[in-house]
This record gives C-alpha cells, sequence and structure tokens, in this order.
C-alpha cells in the first residue's frame, strides 16, 4: 500500500549558500519557515485523518537539515517522538549536504527518531560539484553515508545528470561511484534550468546548455540500467510535477517531462523488443509479447510510442501486450510465428558510453 507522505517544505533552511541550480521555493512551491510545533502536530493528525486514520511517515524536504542549528532540528523533532512512540508516525526522514553530516550528526538524527536520510550528492566529480557551487567535495559523500549506516539510518542518495561540465562518462562514473557505497535507494533529477538561478543567467548568456529531453531520457536509461544491475533502487526520475513548476515561466530549459521516469522505462523496454524481435518475426505476422502486468504501459511506451517505432523504423507489427504475473519486470517473453523468444533487460542488455552529450 502506498504510503502517505506528510511534507514539511524548509527551503533553503541551513543552505550555506545558493546552489547555481537551486531555488527551492520554485521548485516545491513553498515557502521556507519553520513550522511550530503545533502546526508540525496539527499537520500530521489532518493528513492522517484525511488518509483514514493511516500510519504516516513525515519528511522534511528543501534544505540542508543538518546545517540548521541544532535547537531547531530538535524543535521540529520534538513534537514528532510521542507521535512516533505512538505508532501513528512510521519514519521521519530529512535531506541534506553530506559535507554536514558527521557521526556527532547522525547519532542526533538517529535518538531522534530520523530513519531515512537523503544526501544531495549530485555528482562525485569535483570539477562539475566546483562549476554547481555546492561548496562540498565527492570525497564528503563516503564518510557521511558511514555515519548513517553506522546508525542503522536509511540512505538515498542523490544525483543530479547535465550540470555545467558534467558529460555522460561522468554521470555514469559518479553513478558507479555512489552504487559502491551501497545507498538503499537513489533518486536522479536530470539538471533543469530554474528561473531566477545563476544557472538561468548561464543559460541566457549562452554558457551553458541543458541536457534535451532525448538526451536525457538516453543518459537515464543507462543509469537506471546499471542501478537495476547494481540492485539499488531509483526510487525517483525526474522533478515531481506540481502546479508550481509547470506553470509557464519557472522551467526555463531542460528535459522536464511530467512522466519521466516512462520515458526511461519504456526505451529500456524497446531496447529489449529490438533485440528479440528480429529473431522470431519476418515481420508478416503480429507478435505477442508478454510481461510482468505492472509493466504493459512502458513495454508499449508513451502514445504507444514503442509499438509505432518497431512498426514505422523495422516493419514490426506486436499485435498484443500481455501480463504475465510469472515474469520479473525485467523480462518479457515474445511470441511469433516463427517460435518464441525469452529475454531480460538485466542480461540481455548492454550499453557503451556515447561521449557526445557534453555538457
Ligand atoms: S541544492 Fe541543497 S544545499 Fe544547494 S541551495 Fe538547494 S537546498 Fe541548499
Amino acid at each position: 500500500m502506498k504510503k502517505t507522505i506528510v511534507p514539511f517544505f524548509i527551503s533553503h533552511r541551513g543552505c550555506p549558500h545558493r546552489c547555481i541550480f537551486c531555488d527551492q521555493q520554485k521548485i516545491a512551491g513553498a515557502v521556507g519557515t519553520f513550522p511550530s510545533p503545533a502546526e508540525i502536530r496539527d499537520t500530521v493528525a489532518r493528513y492522517r485523518h484525511s488518509s483514514g486514520s493511516r500510519v504516516v511517515d513525515v519528511a522534511f524536504y528543501g534544505g540542508s537539515f543538518t546545517s540548521i542549528a541544532r535547537e531547531d532540528q530538535q524543535r521540529l523533532l520534538f513534537p514528532l517522538q510521542d507521535l512516533i512512540a505512538a505508532g501513528e508516525v512510521s519514519s521521519v526522514r530529512v535531506s541534506t549536504r553530506p559535507d554536514t553530516l558527521d557521526a556527532a550528526a547522525a547519532a542526533f538524527l538517529h535518538a531522534a527518531g530520523v530513519d531515512v536520510v537523503e544526501l544531495g550528492v549530485q555528482s562525485m566529480d569535483d570539477s562539475v560539484l566546483r562549476q554547481a557551487e555546492r561548496g562540498h567535495a565527492a570525497a564528503d559523500v563516503a564518510p557521511a553515508v558511514r555515519c548513517l549506516k553506522n546508525e542503522g539510518i536509511t540512505v538515498g542518495l542523490q544525483l543530479m545528470p547535465g550540470l555545467p561540465g558534467d558529460t555522460m562518462a561522468i554521470s555514469l562514473v559518479s553513478l558507479a561511484s555512489v552504487l559502491e557505497l551501497r545507498p538503499d535507494f537513489l533518486r536522479i533529477y536530470p539538471t533543469v534550468v530554474v528561473a531566477g538561478t545563476p544557472l538561468a543567467q548561464s543559460y541566457a548568456d549562452g554558457s551553458y546548455r541543458p541536457l534535451s529531453l532525448g538526451e536525457a531520457v538516453e543518459l537515464c536509461k543507462r543509469l537506471l540500467h546499471c542501478a537495476h544491475r547494481a540492485g539499488v533502487p531509483i526510487v525517483r526520475m525526474g522533478l515531481q510535477p506540481t502546479v508550481d513548476l509547470e506553470r509557464g515561466g519557472v522551467i526555463l530549459a531542460g528535459p522536464f517531462h511530467p512522466a519521466f521516469r516512462q520515458l526511461v522505462e519504456g526505451e529500456l523496454c524497446f531496447d529489449l523488443l529490438k533485440k528479440l524481435l528480429p529473431r522470431c518475426t519476418d515481420g508478416a505476422e503480429p507478435v505477442t509479447v508478454f510481461c510482468a502486468p505492472s509493466k504493459i504501459a512502458d513495454v508499449v511506451g508513451q502514445k504507444r510510442a514503442n509499438i509505432r517505432r518497431l512498426h514505422r523504423d523495422r516493419g514490426l507489427r506486436i499485435g498484443r501486450v500481455r501480463g504475465d504475473s510469472s515474469l520479473t519486470p525485467f523480462e518479457m517473453i515474445v511470441a511469433g510465428s516463427d517460435g518464441t523468444r525469452r529475454g531480460s533487460i538485466l542480461e540481455d542488455l548492454s550499453y557503451t558510453i556515447k561521449e557526445k552529450y557534453h555538457v
């Protein structure tokens, strides 16, 4: 069952400065004031009421939680203690920077009931981090992850491919470096140009070019494939569409798409279909594709893109796509007039690095 998350936006609180791409107020559509203890309790109660008294998770988004004063961290977490003890709140998550997380900070979070921490890593390349004015180095990430793991805290890492100076190769190396740290999950946010940021200025003067949507999908397909093979889930790809974000004039350029993840998943399925289909059909008879029920939409592609492309480019016709619950989300079977083929995204696809995407 999907969990209800009670979000509190503390936009930019604790941030030592603004990273060149960031405007949390525009991205999250919320002002970063600290909620009072009463507001925290009331908000949790409201979410629980509207979700049928379900147990909820609480998340503090959009700032650098461990950079804010310890008393303020306490003030935010203290009102949750009774709710955690009563089993009304099952999880508390915060996001922060790797350079502000040491053993003491991790021990404090653990003692205060925080069980998930997301670190904004963005890149494991120091030149990219410098150009993004992150103010920390790649070497800060591993110690922070270690401190969190020592406390038994679930660790999520966020990457932002497409920052200035990034390339497909650098993004893939960044991913490989964070996978070595064995995070519990990843989030991947291809860089978009948000109005009012220094990055928007670079875009305006022509010194920065964001990834196109096609380039970002191509790159993220490779990142997703590597993460799948490493067994690390990517829980989100692409910014969450919000009313504020989709309002004209907020995102000036870059690969924003409300269903970005589905585009990427669809590409992986398309690559496996291409691999399997020519071996089992001459194009004369339509074939049937079997996949896990949850993957039917990805196999078909948005607006039937995969079916149409296979027909247009290769003369191959897919008659039906059917769910088969004995298949994993990575597997597919294609059945044509000349037999059946079974394949797996994990085992049958491999990608080489295309260096053409310099950002
Ligand atoms: S990316 Fe994180 S640290 Fe940088 S300005 Fe935004 S919220 Fe603050």
